[in-house]
């Protein structure tokens, strides 16, 4: 049976490590980091997943800041805000909650945010430097991926990784990251023939399609790395992954579950990247 990789220790391991470095960062220099968290409407997922974000932020001991906004809110109304968050500098960190009403354009609001406080790594200027291997702010779930990795000893160098799903949040930054560390990676996506035959060739799965357990055990080469980044809702209220765990558990080393797997180092990494927002701004390496 395969080795569970524990989302939720490694997670809590890495936010105990960022409480030390906030009380040294506070301490030494008078710097409390400072998250903006802007929900837009009343999406039920968005509002839990904003919770869960703003208590890890505290938790660590960075201050957060709330904007609530109607779901009529204008496109000019959002961009002034992140104008005013981009300029206060009590604010290292800038979480606009994704989707946006249909009103607004994502796009629009992702690049209104200053680079230098893109904590979720989503602005065309933190893809790039991902791309080109410059500092930058690495978006939250892939690198929680390769946190995953790093943590249980998987060196993806000299490896096979097929990552399944090409979304600019999770599939392209993911195979972006494997590719710096010299993995050899194959992007699959709905139109990919005979997915089963080249997640078979993969010594590192990761299944970021949303799609639940669609991802079969006997897809899996024995002996493989598999994380699944999916987090879907079924009927009955409960979640599960895009990969059928209890089967893939039969022919992996080591397997990551969802949920308890990269949702909890989503937010970890969040923190991180404030954090060291917040390092940056005061000038501390
Ligand atoms: P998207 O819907 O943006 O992308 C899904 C990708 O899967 C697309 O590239 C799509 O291909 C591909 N796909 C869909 N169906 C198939 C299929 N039958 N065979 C092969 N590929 C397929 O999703 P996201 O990237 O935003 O999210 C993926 C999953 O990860 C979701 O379950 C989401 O909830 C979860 N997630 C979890 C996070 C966390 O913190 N734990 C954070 C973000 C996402 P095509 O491009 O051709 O349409």
């Amino acid at each position: 049976m395969a080795r569970i990789i524990d989302g939720k220790k490694i997670a809590l391991g890495i936010r105990q490590g960022l409480k030390t470095e906030v009380e040294q960062l506070t301490q030494e220099r008078g710097v409390v980091p400072g998250l903006a968290v802007v929900l837009v409407g009343a999406n039920p997922a968005s509002q839990v997943y904003v919770r869960m974000k703003k208590k890890a932020c505290e938790e660590v001991g960075i201050a957060s800041f709330s904007h609530e906004l109607p779901v009529d809110t204008t496109e000019l109304t959002l961009l002034a805000l992140v104008e005013q968050l981009n300029q206060d500098s009590k604010v290292h960190g800038i979480l606009v909650q994704l989707p946006l009403p249909k009103q607004i354009s994502e796009q629009k609001v992702i690049e209104a945010i200053s680079p230098a406080k893109d904590v979720d790594g989503f602005h065309p200027y933190s893809s790039g430097q991902l791309m080109t291997g410059g500092p930058g702010f690495w978006p939250c779930t892939p690198w929680g991926v390769m946190e995953l990795l790093r943590v249980e000893g998987v060196d993806p160098s000299g490896k096979t990784a097929v990552v399944i799903g090409r979304s600019n949040i999770v599939g392209k930054p993911v195979a972006l990251m494997l590719l710096a560390a010299h993995a050899t990676v194959t992007i699959c996506h709905s139109r990919t023939p005979d997915l089963p035959k080249v997640v078979r060739g993969a010594d590192i799965v990761i299944a970021a399609v949303g799609r639940p357990r669609m991802v079969k055990g006997d897809w899996i080469k024995e002996g493989a790395i598999v994380i699944d980044v999916g987090t879907n809702r079924l009927d009955d209220g409960s979640l599960c992954g895009d990969v059928d765990f209890d089967a893939a558990s039969k022919h992996a080393a080591a397997i990551s579950p969802s949920p308890g797997g990269v949702g909890p180092m989503t937010i970890a990494m969040l923190v991180k990247n404030t954090v060291e927002s917040a390092k940056a701004s005061s000038a501390i390496s």
